[in-house]
């Protein structure tokens, strides 16, 4: 019914790093081809943890927004802005936060598992207790039907969609909507009003899925029908009222498997990272310093990739033909960890001399990029206003 929309979004909490950028900016870049994108600093999410360090915020959101650009985020495919620059994110937390029972956001996994991990900080505020219904209202505000997540926050798209259905459930009901329905049948045409009704029956009175199915894809092809029509069939198949709001998919993103320079997963808070702009020779340098297999103590003993940092690297780096060199290499002691290190330090700058290219336009010239994020919020307001429409409308808060 809506059209394909992915949203993603990142806490600006320091430069970026490796990590971010084979975890989550690579699949940005691959997005923006194929959807209509909108990618935002999540400032507000950023508060839930760091409310008494607010100050870090800003400053870290800008140097964000240019290593997206950096990393090849484009801001003429993608709608790049800031979360806080459109207050509605903040109207439509406030609404759901209204028919959202306690027991749900208590059961979020990583409520008791952040509280758990982040011990130095306080977090039993409401806030954070809010967090995932704030991530909610990001997602429904756009009706974004494609959100990109790993696994461990895919109960929080399951969350959303709870929520979705809820909403959709108690405020979809308009008044006369049968009958409504019935007059937006009748504007199919005969053979596809009666095509419609007898893949309805089929759905409603035998649970056919592909009935279902078969019945969404011949709504998505009418020209005719406004799109009030059009949610209010949509609606009418599964039985409900109209579809204010769009249940989003989760788009599952592989695991990243970039390593920090010791081998633990690349963490600013492990301090193991090579950042996107960081001076080469500082990445020479780090890498020429990474532990090896603490076992290889002098040059002569063999040495055993799989126990080895810079081998995780070669396998995210390196082509089979190097991969062998390393093997062989390493356990015949043919090789040395500097020659090993080497091929390493070559791809990982390679990797990232263009983004330092892409990124010295914006450090230049910082109006540009506040010009791209103005412009992003700009249009980020539009598509959320066309939705809290809908969502006043239909809760009866339009006092016009
Ligand atoms: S030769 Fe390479 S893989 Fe082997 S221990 Fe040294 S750095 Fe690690």
């Amino acid at each position: 019914m809506f059209a394909d929309r992915v949203l993603s979004g990142m806490r600006p909490t320091g430069n970026l790093h490796l990590g971010h950028y084979h975890g989550v900016l690579k699949n940005w870049v691959e997005l923006q081809q194929q959807y209509e994108c909108l990618f935002f600093v999540a400032d507000w999410h950023a508060l839930t943890t760091h409310y008494d360090s607010p100050e870090i915020v800003e400053k870290n959101a800008m140097d964000m927004v240019v290593d997206w650009l950096a990393a090849g985020v484009d801001p003429s495919k993608a709608v790049l802005f800031i979360q806080s620059k459109v207050p509605a994110h903040a109207e439509l937390f406030l609404l759901l936060s209204m028919m959202t029972p306690l027991g749900w956001l208590e059961r979020v996994p990583t409520y008791k598992d952040q509280q758990e991990k982040l011990t130095e900080k306080d977090l039993s505020t409401y806030g954070f207790l809010g967090y995932p219904l704030l991530q909610s209202a990001d997602i429904l505000i756009y009706r974004a039907n494609r959100v990109p997540v790993g696994e461990d926050q895919a109960p929080h798209i399951e969350f959303t969609r709870e929520i979705c259905r809820r909403f959709n459930h108690l405020y979809g009901k308009e008044s006369g909507f049968e009958e409504k329905a019935e007059a937006a049948i009748k504007k199919l045409g005969s053979k596809k009003s009666k095509l419609y009704r007898e893949l309805r029956n089929r759905y409603q009175e035998q649970g056919i899925e592909s009935a279902l199915e078969q019945a969404k894809s011949l709504l998505d092809t009418q020209q005719n029908l406004s799109m009030g029509d059009k949610e209010r069939l949509f609606g009418y198949l599964e039985g409900g009222g109209k579809m204010i709001l769009c249940e989003p998919e989760t788009l599952l993103t592989k695991a990243s498997r970039m390593p920090g320079l010791d081998g633990q997963k690349m963490s600013k808070s492990y301090n193991n990272t090579i950042s996107l702009r960081e001076d080469p020779e500082r990445i020479r340098k780090k890498i020429r310093t990474m532990p090896t297999d603490p076992a290889r103590v002098r040059r002569t003993d063999p040495g055993n990739p799989a126990v080895c940092p810079v081998w995780q690297f070669h396998l995210i780096y390196s082509d089979d033909e190097t991969c062998k060199w390393v093997q062989h290499g390493c356990t015949s002691a043919e090789i040395g960890c500097l020659d090993c290190k080497a091929p390493v330090i070559e791809k990982v700058l390679a990797e990232l001399e263009p983004m330092r290219e892409r990124a010295r336009i914006y450090e230049e010239d910082p109006v540009l990029v506040r010009n791209i994020i103005a412009d992003g919020c700009e249009k980020a307001n539009q598509l959320a206003e066309e939705t809290m429409r809908d969502i006043r409308s239909a809760i009866g808060l339009n006092y016009s």
